[in-house]
């Protein structure tokens, strides 16, 4: 059977750089906008996603053929646009109304400081962006067409931040729409937040969601050679530090090769279904041996979104916020708000889950160690243990409101965690903005998950975009955030996106 490894790079993506103008001006003065244009995608060069330029737009059958060439093709994940000129907004028209990838309007200039001296109607005729994009803006906000806005010149840090931002949320988005999900079993029986409507899911964020009897993948883990649990055994040594009693030869080894070949074999089984996230479930674990610990980790450190319990929608956030950190520092995992230590004024979270915390929240050596686990009735699952690294995170839960999703974040800051001797787990510390009692009746009042997706990779407003982008709902919880204004947020929204589904 043929076999897809999973891909969690930028590379092979392309934003289209357009530019608007019309048939008015004469050859002229559409060459200089043809050049200058190009030099303004040319500044948006080195970005993690590449910038392509095309011929300037002066007509609507021109715009209209871009927008639905642009749809058709996969690994064009977004539209870039300035108006240099005046282009009349209702050229505009048919092709906003059929674009359907992410778009982010550009209102910027060709230069930067004006040559006041030298200034004449011919420079004032080149550069109207200034009013040109207002038109671009009216038609677009008529239109109710979702897209992010960046202002100023594109040598300015700030939009350039703000246009890979963007570039990171329409590659999330890009992935979101071709993800197809694995569940293995259901969710764990009598809860709430990890139900939702799979349906939905598929037409909001396109993806499919299905569900496989966990013995077809336990048939896969048979199926794992010996030379292959030896190579990867291999690998673990190498790359971890393996407690003695795991090495070969140790008193417990053939724990560590149960582990492998329920890589190898989960492996196996998402590359030949073309899978990018998963679920699992410790109510549901047929003939594995062990709960899948050390292999979710590892999976979910290269790319892969996951979720326990049958939590496919957390599956969908990791796999997104993977994508979106592409190349980046930190990493996203699975994550779970545990317990608190409460010492009013010093508060923090311990974050952590059974055992699939992902390892790429750290840059240390995380030890490879086998423990019980006092759940799932299986052998002792071997698991990476360590701690997140500290630095600035963000924690984003999924809920299924009955008639939309809700995406929840809020903005953490990992630090430091006192020694854990006996927590044998991957695990986090945070102290979550603007304070932890804020912070956490924001977050309860918002009906907000307890399992999220943790990044370390990437900011607030990348999942900013990405949230315009799909339409849904994001409410943030940070240092601006107060429990009434929150309240006041929720009750708006939820008359809002209401009222934007239309009847
Ligand atoms: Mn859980």
């Amino acid at each position: 059977m043929s076999r897809t490894p999973l891909s969690t790079s930028l590379d092979a993506f392309e934003v289209w750089f357009v530019t608007g103008s019309q048939n008015l001006y004469g050859e002229e003065t559409l060459r200089q906008v043809a050049e200058q244009s190009q030099a303004v995608a040319d500044g948006l060069s080195g970005l993690p996603v590449k910038v392509v330029w095309k011929p300037v737009l002066k007509d609507s059958d021109s715009i209209r053929r871009l927008a639905l060439e642009v749809n058709g093709r996969d690994d064009v994940i977004g539209v870039v646009a300035w108006m240099h000129t005046f282009s009349p907004a209702k050229m505009w028209i048919a092709g906003l109304d059929a674009l359907q990838k992410p778009l982010l309007h550009l209102h910027t200039q060709a230069n930067v400081e004006l040559p006041w001296a030298d200034i004449d109607f011919d420079f004032m005729n080149l550069n109207q962006a200034a009013h040109g994009d207002r038109e671009f803006g009216y038609i677009q906000t008529r239109l109710g067409v979702a897209r992010k806005t960046v202002v100023g010149h594109v040598s300015n840090p700030v939009v350039r931040r703000q246009v890979e931002d963007w570039q990171r949320a329409a590659a999330g988005w890009a992935a979101s729409r071709t993800l197809k999900l694995a569940r293995f079993g259901d969710n764990m029986r009598f809860v709430a937040v990890t139900e939702g409507d799979k349906t939905e899911a598929e037409l909001r964020f396109g993806v499919q969601v299905n569900t496989w009897g966990v013995n077809e993948l336990a048939d896969a883990v048979a199926a794992a050679s010996d030379a292959d649990v030896d190579a990867l055994v291999a690998e673990y040594t190498a790359s971890y530090d393996v407690a003695e009693e795991l090495l070969p030869g140790g008193a417990r080894h053939q724990s560590l090769r149960d582990g492998a070949a329920i890589e190898i074999g989960l492996r196996s089984f998402l590359e030949e279904g073309g899978f990018g996230a998963f679920t699992t479930s410790f109510e549901d674990l047929g003939a594995l041996k062990q709960l899948p610990g050390l292999a979710v980790q590892r999976l979910m450190a290269e790319g892969y979104g996951f979720g326990a319990e049958g939590d496919w929608k957390t599956a969908i956030l990791v796999r997104v916020a993977n994508v979106m950190g592409a190349g980046l520092p930190g990493g996203a995992s699975l994550m779970e708000d545990y317990t608190y230590d409460l010492v009013p004024g010093a508060e923090r979270i311990l974050g952590a889950h059974m055992l699939e915390v992902s390892p790429s929240l750290t840059t240390a050596k995380p030890r490879l160690e086998v423990h019980a686990l006092g759940i799932g009735g299986k052998e002792d699952p071997v698991r990476l243990v360590f701690t997140a690294d500290p630095g600035p995170a963000l924690v984003v839960a999924m809920s299924d409101m009955r008639d939309r999703f809700r995406l929840v974040a809020n903005v953490v800051e990992n630090v430091d965690a006192p020694d854990l001797p006996n927590l044998p787990v991957g695990r986090a510390v945070w102290k979550p903005q603007p304070d932890f009692a804020t912070s956490a009746a924001c977050w309860l009042a918002a009906g907000a998950a307890h399992h999220t997706v943790m990044t370390t990779a990437v900011g607030i407003e990348v999942f900013r975009d990405f949230a315009e982008i799909a339409k849904t709902e994001l409410v943030v919880i940070d240092d601006d955030t107060t429990v009434r204004d929150f309240q006041r947020e929720l009750r708006w929204n939820q008359a809002y996106y209401r009222l934007a589904q239309g009847l």
